[in-house]
């Protein structure tokens, strides 16, 4: 019968930090085609550091950080608490109160200060084309060497851009290598840059990618991939993901990562270990040969 063989295999992944909610998704994970990997927290650590302040001539560095981290320590952006923890090793006065503040999840932030508007998010987000020469194209080797770009507007007017890094996975190449030998194709999403996006998918093995995705994009690019693969997969961590996550065939989330995504998916990985899911696969392979 289909019990018992499911049965045991979902005990089996859960003595291996892969908690399984059915029988059903881990049959279908032994017939996965392709599977789609958010960038920021599942390919990387989600831990980004600042590694470069850049602000406009005859502006104050120090003046302008100290403003945006206390615009910044209001959202709870993995990006926006680098900058705050940036700033309080670098700034000595007190984060402050913006006057109104707006968090636009996949753009940034906007908020009023002394009667400025402030701006702090992607360069779709400030509005400019011309971001890329900004600092004489200093930008665009930022991202290249895979840095996330973050642009500070104030009335309209690009003054300063925050670069962040955060780390690929010490684990995340070898995962990826080895899902490709089981004959998966692996597509990264990820709401950052084309240029940013193209470094840290060449880092991580992934066949594909697609940047500057929303969380309706996410879901967009899931449909295609089920338009062409049987059966899909999709690992995240974030809320942006939930969407995502459950339009998928089988949908993975980061045991670390927010309460929506743990809920929304079918299988948790326990311990952010990504190469619990080409185990799983086997594991799922074996199990749909004994039914
Ligand atoms: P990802 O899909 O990579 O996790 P998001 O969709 O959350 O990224 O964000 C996409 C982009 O929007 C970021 O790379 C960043 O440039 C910008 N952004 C979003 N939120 C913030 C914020 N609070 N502060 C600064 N930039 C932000
Ligand atoms: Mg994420």
């Amino acid at each position: 019968s289909i019990m018992p063989a499911s049965l045991s295999a979902i005990s089996n992944g859960a003595r291996h930090g892969i908690l399984v909610k059915g029988g059903v998704h881990l049959e279908n994970l032994g017939h996965l085609e392709a599977i789609a990997l958010d960038k920021t927290g599942t390919l990387t650590k989600g831990k980004p550091e600042v590694t470069e302040v850049i602000v406009k001539e005859g502006l104050k560095k120090e003046q302008l950080l100290w403003r945006a981290a206390s615009i910044e320590s209001h959202s709870n952006h993995p990006l926006a608490m680098a900058i705050v923890k940036y700033a309080k090793q670098n700034v000595t006065k007190d984060l402050f109160h913006p006057d109104s503040l707006e968090d636009i999840p996949g753009w940034g932030v906007k908020a009023e200060v002394h009667g400025e508007q402030w701006k702090i998010g992607k360069a779709a987000f400030v509005g400019k084309e011309d971001v890329d020469q900004f600092a004489d194209g200093k930008a665009k080797e930022l991202a290249s060497s895979g840095n996330t770009l973050v642009f500070i507007e104030i009335n309209g007017e690009l003054c300063a851009m925050i670069a962040l890094k955060d780390v690929v996975r010490e684990e995340t190449k070898l995962a990826i290598d080895h899902l490709k030998k089981q004959g998966i194709h692996t597509v990264m999403l990820t709401g950052d840059s084309e240029k940013t996006a193209r470094a840290i998918a060449a880092e991580s093995h992934v066949d594909e990618f697609f940047a500057e995705c929303l969380p309706e994009s996410k879901v967009e690019h899931l449909k295609q991939l089920k338009a062409k693969y049987k059966t899909v997969a999709m690992v995240g961590d974030g809320i942006n993901d939930a969407p995502a996550l459950a339009i998928a065939n089988v949908g993975i989330a980061m045991g670390g990562g927010t309460d929506v995504a743990l809920e929304t998916a079918d299988i948790v990985l326990m311990k952010n270990d990504l190469p619990r899911i080409a185990d799983a696969i086997n594991l799922s392979q074996r199990m749909n040969k004994i039914i």
